[in-house]
């Protein structure tokens, strides 16, 4: 592509995004696609001769846009809610073209720093403490991975050069709630630890992780030469972003000596909120957290903070520089972002992270959040002011757990989950908002989640209309 061609293409693709991050609401949120269909209407190799770019956005448009699901769309109430804004797409458009990668200092000072003066404003945002040293991964899965990680290197003598088979290092144990998300699963797993290592505590009515239960465990354990090697905790657990209490669990680990990491993927950013910080009330004591941008700070996926108060032990676990990647500023003590982590090439997502906070400044970060947490408590009161539904669990940030249970509704309760998984089918196929379910005490619940930046009151509210609407229909019919 010549740079005239560039420039064009560029200008029509910046308009045609423009289009797109205005007006998404054009396209149901949930494509109307079976499996196969993308891959059917694409050759089944890549072209011989090059292609014109106008041809190219053609069947982007044909093919790819029909089959997209929506996450920058309003009404997309699923999973967590997230959203590409502006300031961040630039960024990464940017990104793309300076292609730079961040494996040392020297191969790139900015994208270097900029982490390192991103990562801190974030940090301030938060209110943790300046112990706290910071890095970016793509994932929470991989923030999680590295703080397992560094409890492995403290915990087990010699991992790193002797690794765990073939040896006897005796058995180790992480400890997470029931409602710990599966990443942390994946960790143990893939650390050599195995899976049974993961000991998941049971939880209170509220899906916080039981204290006097986690205490008990870890007595059983240590009585019988198990020794404890991380608890994770979760503020903003995945199903229903309850909150551990993280303050015990940190007097806990303090008091036996146990790396804790704190799980903030989602809500870690309301800690932004003076009123939403009793939520984080002992944070600050963790060995590490991740908090993840990509999911409630608009920024375009994939962006997670990783924050450690033991970045030395990270290094130790993954520090190693073959001689083409020594310099001379890295010997006088300069970070290399290689040594912090597994990967070697990392991309410039820091850019983003600082455009998203300059753009949106302090304060518009704290008005989003607030208003995306004041829609959530305005539709559990929808819920629980009205008969035929009932709420779950509580909504401690943006997200409400809930499922409909018609006052008519004389069935069973697996004919009931029956009827909850119907009436999400139904709305879905709307395609004006999208929700997604988890089960709770075995029962089939819907969740609705507020995290995009468009949202406004009346898409959550198209979105109950939608449900007793379909609520009524569905009641009947089973009447009927
Ligand atoms: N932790 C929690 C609490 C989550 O809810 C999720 C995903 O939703 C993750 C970790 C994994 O996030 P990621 O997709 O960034 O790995």
């Amino acid at each position: 592509m010549d740079p005239s061609d560039f420039r064009r293409h560029g200008h029509a693709l910046v308009e045609w995004i423009a289009d797109y991050l205005e007006g998404s609401e054009r396209y149901p949120v949930l494509p109307r696609v079976a499996p196969g269909d993308v891959r059917r209407a694409l050759p089944d190799a890549a072209p011989e001769h090059g292609e014109s770019f106008d041809a190219i956005f053609a069947d982007f448009e044909r093919v790819i846009v029909p089959a997209l699901t929506h996450w920058n769309h309003p009404g997309f109430f699923g999973y967590f809610a997230i959203t590409a804004s502006a300031p961040g797409v630039l960024a990464d458009f940017l990104s793309a073209a300076l292609n730079q990668q961040a494996m040392l200092w020297r191969t790139s000072p900015a994208a270097t720093e900029l982490e390192e003066t991103s990562l801190a404003w974030l940090r301030q945002l938060l209110g943790l403490p300046d112990s706290f040293e910071g890095v970016i991964y793509d994932t929470a899965s991989i923030s999680s991975l590295h703080a397992l990680a560094a409890a492995r290197q403290m915990t087990v003598p010699g991992v790193r050069d002797a690794g765990l088979a073939g040896r006897d290092v005796g058995a180790v144990r992480v400890y997470c709630s029931e409602h710990a998300h599966s990443s942390i699963d994946k960790a143990v797993i893939l650390l050599g630890l195995g899976h049974r290592s993961l000991r998941h505590i049971p939880v209170d009515d509220n899906f916080r992780m039981r204290t006097d239960a986690l205490r008990d465990a870890i007595a059983e354990d240590t009585a019988s030469g198990v020794r404890p090697l991380a608890v994770v905790a979760t503020i903003g657990t995945t199903s229903t972003t309850s909150v551990d209490p993280v303050r015990e669990v940190a007097e806990i680990c303090r008091r036996d000596s146990i790396w804790l990491h704190v799980d903030a993927a989602y809500a870690g950013v309301a800690a932004a909120l003076p009123e939403q910080r009793p939520h984080f009330a002992g944070w600050e004591q963790a060995d590490s957290i991740v908090v993840n941008p990509h999911k409630w700070l608009f920024t375009p996926f994939d962006l997670s903070a990783f924050y450690c108060r033991r970045m030395d032990v990270v290094r130790q676990a993954f520090a190693l520089t073959p001689d083409y990647l020594q310099t001379a500023e890295g010997a006088r003590g300069v970070r290399n972002l290689m040594d912090t982590g597994i990967q070697l090439g990392r991309r410039f997502r820091s850019l983003k992270l600082w455009m998203v906070l300059r753009d949106f400044g302090t304060d518009g970060v704290r008005a989003v959040l607030s208003e995306h947490i004041r829609l959530a408590r305005l539709f559990a009161r929808w819920i629980d002011d009205d008969p035929d539904f009932e709420r779950v669990a509580p909504v401690p940030f943006s997200v409400v757990c809930f499922r409909a249970r018609p006052h008519t509704f004389a069935g069973t309760s697996k004919e009931l989950d029956a009827f909850n998984a119907r009436l999400l089918d139904a709305i879905n196929a709307t395609g004006d908002v999208f929700l997604s379910h988890t089960r709770l005490n075995q029962r089939f619940t819907l969740r609705l989640a507020v995290g995009h930046l468009r949202t406004t009151e009346q898409h959550v509210g198209r979105a109950w209309e939608l449900l007793k609407q379909h609520t009524a229909r569905l009641t009947s019919a089973t009447t009927v």
